[in-house]
């Protein structure tokens, strides 16, 4: 191994840390406490979170709730799935895309991804549309926009659903839309380390006068606030937030305009200082989007390198990089829980019952693993400044150059 970083690494200074919570937070947690109850039931702090989401997300029908997954489960549940239905879905997320799904006995169908946004394939979700298919998931992965323009022509062409899982994306836009806006469904997670973060939380979002109205329900036991009647004619959880939650999320979105542009220049200007930088792929964004950079995910040619992604990534490490080699460690298909069907106690009724022959371990989406196998996971934050970038870029090259064929 080469000793050139014996000396000193040339990115020579810890990843800058932007301070997440200040007087914002603190003022509305002050008003709290002054506060009889922390329900979240006409809470203010949950009234002032509703008022924020709704400045950067005109929609008609909002739900705060206790976690992503809980805001993409609202809306799995608002669609009513059969035993049997299923969604498509990207295989590179959170476990939180797909147990939704699966506690309503639906079944996640994953369709592979586009090489170079790592975002669902138009093209391939339309080859995975079945006679059973009721909804797309979009994951706008690391914050990259997905190609919403044609997946939701695709979902309007079957009468389908287009549900938007935007728990990387706050601040992003499709074509100057903020993601969430364009599909039946917006859903958002305000857990710890996304870049709008309340410890834990969410929300789930929609126009649609259909399913709009239900929503809340569906995310407190099916009880209904507005009449007070309590009569549940469904069953559903109880996902509620509650006010010290809503406090922090409501401060955190009146930031959110200045982290996300702050992190789109951050990550535009590393994809930039990367174009001269061989055999390293910075992540493409559509034409008109607006990428949030939750992280930065670049690819690597490693047939352009004597030396694998796990040496690679040690050799940015050594140099000062804020780096990982690899995402999650496979597809969610991988997954023992799937390869195993082992979603119930070892069972998984739609298939035991034939209600669907949908077998995880013959499923397969190559460029998904592909890219998990030689990607490289940059931390990326609203805090680090061009000079900063330039120490990562300069390291990047000089690694490349030095491993590269
Ligand atoms: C974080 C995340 C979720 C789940 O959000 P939680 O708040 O952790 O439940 C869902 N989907 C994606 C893509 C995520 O990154």
């Amino acid at each position: 191994m080469s000793t050139a970083n014996a000396t000193r690494p040339i990115v020579d200074e810890p990843a800058p840390q932007p301070a997440r919570w200040g007087r914002e937070e603190l003022a509305r947690l002050a008003a709290m406490v002054e506060q009889p109850s922390l329900f979240y039931w006409k809470g203010p702090q949950t009234t002032a979170l509703l008022a924020e989401f709704q400045r950067h997300y005109p929609l008609k029908y909002c739900f705060p709730c206790s976690s992503g997954t809980a805001s993409l489960h609202i809306a799995i549940g608002a669609l009513k799935l059969r035993p049997g239905d299923e969604v498509i879905v990207s295989p590179i997320t959170d476990m939180g895309s797909v147990i939704g799904i699966l506690f309503q006995q639906g079944v996640p169908v994953f369709a592979d991804l586009d090489p170079r946004s790592y975002n669902l394939d138009p093209a391939d979700v339309r080859r995975r549309i079945t006679a059973r298919t009721r909804a797309i998931m979009a994951v706008h992965l690391a914050g990259n926009p997905c190609d919403l323009t044609a997946l939701s022509a695709i979902a309007r062409e079957h009468r389908i659903a287009l549900v938007e899982d935007c728990a990387q994306s706050w601040g992003a836009k499709h074509r100057g839309t903020p993601v969430g806006l364009v599909g039946d469904f917006g859903c958002y997670s305000f857990n710890d380390f996304k870049h709008i973060a309340c410890g834990d939380g969410g929300i789930v979002a929609t126009n649609s006068e259909h399913h709009g109205p239900g929503l809340a329900k569906w995310g407190d036991k099916a009880y209904d606030r507005v009449t007070g009647s309590r009569a549940p004619d469904e069953l559903a959880p109880n996902y509620r937030i509650s006010e010290p939650q809503s406090a922090v999320a409501a401060a955190q979105l009146t930031k959110l305009d200045d982290i996300v542009a702050r992190r789109n220049h951050a990550g535009g200007f590393l994809a930039s200082l990367l174009q001269s930088t061989p055999g390293v792929l910075a992540p493409q964004v559509n034409t008109g989007d607006t990428h949030s950079y939750w992280f930065f995910m670049a690819r690597l040619e490693l047939a352009r390198f004597k030396a694998s992604r796990t040496e690679i990534a040690a050799a940015l490490q050594a140099e000062g990089v804020a780096v990982g080699g690899g995402y999650i460690p496979t597809p969610v298909y991988r997954y023992p829980v799937f390869q195993n069907h082992n979603f119930f106690g070892g069972a998984w009724p739609v298939r035991d019952f034939g209600v669907t022959n949908m077998d995880y371990r013959s499923v397969s989406c190559p460029v998904a693993e592909a890219i998990l196998d030689d990607c490289l996971t940059f931390r990326l934050n609203e805090a680090m400044s061009d000079s900063y970038l330039e120490k990562v870029a300069r390291a990047v090259g000089t690694v490349a150059r030095r491993l590269g064929r």
